[in-house]
């Protein structure tokens, strides 16, 4: 029985769902109308463009170059700084609201989702005309635009929806394979990346119907055991289901590497405390809780040292887990230069299955309502509105407007200097 799928692809995510945020906020420039783009910080060596506007496409500008050369080309370009917390929320209320077009919706990535619209047509038309209503709900309700594939399954739908762009609706149904997507380079393909493209480039095969008329034999020695299913994809088979079941993630891990070496306890004490931090934002945002805590630190010369340990019973209370990375650190350092630290939480569970440990228990209840006071906080000021107080010697932090949390503080000491520095 033939399905119909939808592949939603929110249009260049990170700056639309910051413009969004902007917009909602009341602020009268909107990005998306100027060359702009959404950059790591370049001081820190993470000046690469993440996203841009149209205006700044129109200058030359291309995702993943770094900064300067995009100042180079548009010297007004307008730099805005990623936001995790703002990009969370988009794609849960992304999520959330195709949720009202059909039962199945699988979270492929941040901002893409697959919808399963089979034997649905009673409700909002043929595929067409519902893609069309999605569009609309999505742009009038959460502001930004999408691109939507129409196809029988999953992969025809996602190579659809990244036919031209934005805010476009493409059918690719198997009938069209031919005229569509054969004549696309074989890199366009879901699935083959750019060293495998290289490969059969030199092969002889440069379109994606060369790959589909291609023998599994010929191919055998350049793709291995992919050779068969690459064939089947360029033919547009694929019969994966939309996963509407989201398994909670096993891990979840951060890391930062260091734009110079970083040769004291304290300052990579710092760093550990904000990577953690961040991470239990994640964490409460998907309201999971971890049972261990990794430390990872490398050296300049790439030499990793890794230690980790459990926490009894299940958390997502930053006061227990920075504590228990922070033990970590003490007990693994050796006063070698550091250049990337990283962090990973482990064992994750649903919060709905937390048990509190009898011994930070009482304290986590305390920390816990501090939490929920911090993540608020942020979701309506931003996310550096609120720092660590022992990250505050860090120079990359100078714009923070309120202080607070530190795992030595009092509550009421935190309270005190919200009041006065906010
Ligand atoms: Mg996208």
């Amino acid at each position: 029985m033939s399905r119909t799928i939808f592949h939603i692809d929110a249009n260049s995510a990170f700056l639309s769902w910051t413009a969004a945020d902007m917009v909602e906020r009341g602020s009268r420039f909107d990005p998306r109308l100027i060359p702009s783009v959404i950059s790591g910080r370049e001081s820190t060596r993470h000046g690469i463009v993440l996203a841009k506007s149209i205006p700044a496409s129109r200058c030359g500008i291309k995702t993943g170059e770094p900064l300067h050369l995009a100042k180079k080309k548009c010297p007004e370009l307008v730099v805005l700084p990623m936001s995790d917390n703002i990009y969370a929320q988009k794609s849960i209320d992304f999520y959330n609201l195709l949720l009202n077009f059909s039962p199945s919706v699988e979270q492929f990535s941040v901002d893409e989702c697959f919808v399963d619209y089979s034997d649905m047509e009673r409700f909002y038309g043929n595929p067409y005309e519902c893609a069309k209503a999605i569009s609309k709900a999505v742009k009038d309700n959460l502001g930004f635009t999408v691109n939507v594939g129409i196809s029988t399954n999953k992969l025809l739908a996602k190579m659809a929806s990244d036919f031209e762009k934005p805010d476009r609706i493409h059918e690719l149904y198997p009938y069209m394979i031919k005229d569509k997507m054969w004549p696309l380079p074989v890199g366009d393909l879901f699935s083959v990346g750019k060293k495998t493209a290289s490969k059969l480039n030199k092969a002889g095969i440069l379109r994606i119907g060369d790959l589909a008329k291609a023998s599994p034999e010929s191919l055998r020695p350049i793709l291995k055991s992919s050779a068969e299913i690459l064939i089947a994809a360029a033919n547009g088979l694929d019969l994966s289901e939309v996963k509407t079941e989201v398994s909670p993630p096993k891990s979840m891990s951060m890391s930062y590497t260091t734009p110079r070496d970083v040769n004291t306890y304290e300052d990579t004490r710092t760093y550990l405390i904000t990577l953690c931090e961040k991470l239990c934002v994640r964490l409460r945002e998907k309201n999971l809780t971890a049972s261990g805590v990794t430390v990872n630190l490398f050296s300049r010369e790439r030499v990793e040292n890794t230690h980790q340990n459990t926490i009894i019973g299940h958390s997502n209370c930053t006061y227990t887990l920075v504590n228990t990375a922070c033990e970590l650190l003490t007990e693994m350092w050796t006063k070698t230069p550091i250049r990337r630290v990283g962090v990973a939480f482990w064992g994750l569970k649903s919060d709905k299955v937390i048990q509190n440990n009898v011994w930070t228990g009482a304290k986590e209840v305390v920390w816990n309502t501090f939490d929920d006071a911090a993540d608020d906080v942020r979701r309506r000021f931003g996310e550096s509105v609120l720092m660590p107080c022992s990250t505050l010697h860090n120079s990359a932090h100078n714009n923070t407007k309120i202080v607070a949390f530190s795992p030595e503080f009092s509550l009421s000491t935190i309270r005190n200097n919200n009041v006065k520095n906010a």
